[in-house]
């Protein structure tokens, strides 16, 4: 008998997809809540009671004991409050197992103890979930057994988004309303709906769990805020899709077949630049699920790890001197009929419909520069954007060689009559094929990059979520869209304002359009003469959010209300605050009760050293001693001053108003007195006895964990 391939042995078992509902639910119900997903209708209490039921019966086949409304509040992590399907029967003594449609679609859990900015005090604490039937539930099997987890929107009691799912829902009709409106002056009549489809690529970093305990800044605060080079770091570029060593392969194996069950299509995997640093890919799919599927991947890739003895990092910059992690964010437009509208064709400058949607974007971004920045940022990800490593803070946008072409020929002559073709590659070896070229290269260094037939948005920050960065692109680009139809709707001759739109909005907004180099300090400059924001902070992106053109557009289209973009700004500002104080307490702790303790030590064994030696021989040379003790007693002195330094800016940053004035404290002071306390401290471990380093240097997390 042949073996049965382990992928379509495990695909989507622990789903409750669309295929189980087919076969479960009485036809008329299974048509009804496929209307309510497909075309946005409202749902009626009714189904939810049989889909309820048909839900229950599937996961208790299956051993679930729990359900749980599974939601994603400001924390940016996933939250879920798990009740069991036990009730008492009316017998008495026995117990049923029971789940109403009522359970399904709410849940009440209390919502004062989740970031609200202000929305919600502690003791105004009701908050609700409801059903988002548009993600299928799933089945999470963990040490608490099995557990049906059904994915929910999570609002207060008066209405407000308290989560990243409810905008992200929001905008998405918000897009699919105004992309239609395009496409019917095309003549599209026949497309019902336009979804963005999102594919996010994960990086992540794997180290041995036993080293990473021993530290306790990445307990603490998920990245090293010491620690050196070893010698070799990633300048031989040998890790980038190098072999994959058998304990990495054995994790991304069980990796890949707990994705595959939950119906994650886990596609591609490879290493990463850094040493210790991987990625895996998804085939892409609708926003919600994307996002939905990308928080359980993140949680997959940390729970795996554990069983095999790693811990997984996706903190954006764990190491210094080596590259950050990002998640990859590629977005694109796609039909019911199945038609990607940002694919340009074979001729992009004669696809109208493209090039429109194109400017459409171009605009959006340009205009919309900071807040799509913001959309992208966490204290995490500061150390990453504009650092000198991919990508700048600077947004801009890479066409390739193609469009860039069919672009300034719209701009200067007002046609364009070609594009560029890619050809065909001639490698010099007869025995191998002949490959057709692209019409374009790639470009690693662009934040917001056209890649054949999807923008990949470069910034995200690899342990965020990535409903923030759908949500703003896609409202952003509705507005666009919608001040296009708007224009067009009127227009007496089609054809003539498109092409006038097309090459008005091209020319209004090419500054945003780069295809250079994006770490070179010629384009920080030329940035600059061009206008474009260069936002180097979270801190200084997130009034953004709150600026009186974000304010227009959210409001305009009710993604996000006035009201529920202050408080979102406010969290952001608390989120920023608290993860540099727990990152500066956790340096002052490991300083106080680790590294002085240890230099100490290791001071003091100099010192007994030449005292020995001396006593031995009056007259032997131990200026090697001397020196290195001269010069590790410094290195103390500058710690002590410094962490004391830092203590005080902790103290003193509790007297600065919460929220903008408190963060900035941190931006500008914190972060420069963290620095001035890992400078002596990672001098000292060039030059301190390795056994005597109180906790495991880079080269051990980074080399040691393929042992
Ligand atoms: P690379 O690392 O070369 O950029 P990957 O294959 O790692 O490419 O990732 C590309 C991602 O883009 C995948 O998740 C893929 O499914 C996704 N993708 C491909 N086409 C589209 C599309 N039309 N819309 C959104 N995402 C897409
Ligand atoms: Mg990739």
């Amino acid at each position: 008998m042949a073996l049965k391939n382990v992928i379509s042995e495990v695909f989507a078992v622990d789903v409750f997809n669309d295929a189980v509902m087919a076969e479960r639910l009485p036809k008329k119900v299974y048509a009804t809540l496929m209307k309510t997903i497909e075309e946005g209708e409202d749902l009626d209490l009714e189904i939810a009671n049989v889909v309820a039921h048909a839900m229950k019966e599937w996961a208790l086949e299956k051993g679930a004991t729990h359900y749980t409304h599974w939601f994603q509040p400001m924390t940016g992590i996933t939250a879920e409050k798990h009740d069991s399907f036990i009730s008492p029967a009316s017998n008495g003594g026995q117990a049923i197992l029971e789940f109403s449609g009522k359970e399904l679609i709410k849940g009440e859990p209390d919502a004062s103890s989740f970031p609200s900015g202000g929305l919600r005090a502690t003791f105004e604490a009701r908050g609700y979930t409801a059903w988002d039937c548009t993600s299928p539930a799933f089945l999470r099997e963990d040490a608490a057994g099995v557990t049906l987890c059904i994915p929910t929107a999570f609002c207060s009691y008066t209405g407000e988004a308290l989560d990243k799912k409810t905008p992200l829902l929001r905008s998405m009709e918000v897009i699919n309303t105004q992309t239609l409106r395009i496409l019917k002056l095309f003549g599209h009549e026949d497309v019902r709906r336009v979804d963005c489809s999102v594919g996010a690529e994960q990086e992540y970093f794997l180290v041995d769990r036993e080293k990473y305990l021993q530290r306790d800044d990445l307990i603490f605060a998920g990245r090293t805020l010491f620690g050196t080079m070893p010698p070799k770091g990633e300048e031989l570029e040998d890790h980038y899709f190098g072999s994959i060593k058998e304990r990495i392969a054995a994790y991304m194996k069980e990796l890949n077949i707990e994705l595959w069950k939950l119906g994650i299509l886990s596609k591609t995997q490879h290493n990463e630049v850094a040493p210790a640093q991987h990625e895996m890919a998804p085939i892409y799919g609708t926003a919600n699920i994307a996002t939905d599927h990308n928080q359980m991947v993140m949680e997959t890739m940390k729970k795996v790890a554990k069983r095999h003895n790693l811990e997984c990092l996706l903190h954006e910059k764990p190491f210094k001197g080596l590259s950050g992690s990002a998640k990859h964010d590629n977005w694109s437009l796609v039909t019911n009929t199945g038609k990607n509208l940002l694919e340009p064709g074979k001729t992009p400058h004669e696809n109208i419909q493209f090039l429109l949607f194109l400017a459409a974007i171009i605009k959006a971004v340009d205009k919309n520069a900071v807040l799509l920045r913001m959309s992208a940022s966490n204290p995490g990800n500061d150390l990453r954007l504009g650092a000198n490593e991919a990508p700048p803070a600077i947004i801009s946008i890479f066409l390739g060689e193609q469009l860039e072409d069919v672009i300034s020929q719209l701009i200067e002559t007002g046609e364009a009559k070609s594009s560029k073709q890619g050809g065909k590659l001639n490698i010099g070896v007869h025995t191998l094929p002949e490959l057709k070229k692209d019409a374009t290269d790639r470009n690693r260094t662009s934040p917001f990059a056209f890649t054949g037939n999807k923008f990949e948005f470069r910034m995200v920050a690899s342990s965020m979520s990535v409903a923030d960065a759908n949500t703003i692109l896609n409202t952003i680009v509705a507005d666009a869209l919608c001040d296009i139809a708007d224009e067009l709707e009127k227009a007496e001759d089609f054809d003539i304002a498109v092409h006038d739109l097309i090459k008005r909005v091209l020319t209004d907004h090419q500054r945003i359009i780069f295809n250079g180099n994006g770490y070179s300090a010629e384009w920080k400059a030329e940035a600059e003469r061009r206008g474009l924001p260069n936002t180097q902070t979270m801190v200084d992106a997130i009034p953004s959010l709150i600026d009186d053109n974000t304010i227009r557009i959210f409001e305009k289209f009710g993604v996000l209300s006035s009201v529920e973009l202050h408080s979102r700004a406010e969290i952001n500002y608390e989120m920023y605050t608290k993860t540099l104080n727990i990152e500066a307490k956790t340096m002052i702790e490991m300083t106080n009760k680790k590294y002085i303790p240890s230099i100490i030590k290791a001071i003091k064994a100099l010192a007994d050293s030449i005292n020995s030696i001396k006593s031995a021989v009056a007259t032997a040379d131990v200026s090697v001693q001397s020196e290195l003790l001269t010069r590790s007693s410094e290195l103390l002195a500058k710690t002590k001053m410094a962490v004391t330094n830092l203590e005080n800016i902790v103290l003193e940053a509790n007297s600065k108003e919460e929220g903008k004035e408190r963060a900035t404290y941190f931006k500008d002071v914190a972060v420069k007195a963290m620095e001035e306390l890992r400078a002596p401290i990672d001098a000292l471990e060039e030059i301190v006895d390795k056994s005597l380093w109180p906790v495991p240097a880079y080269g051990d997390l980074l080399f040691e964990v393929y042992k």
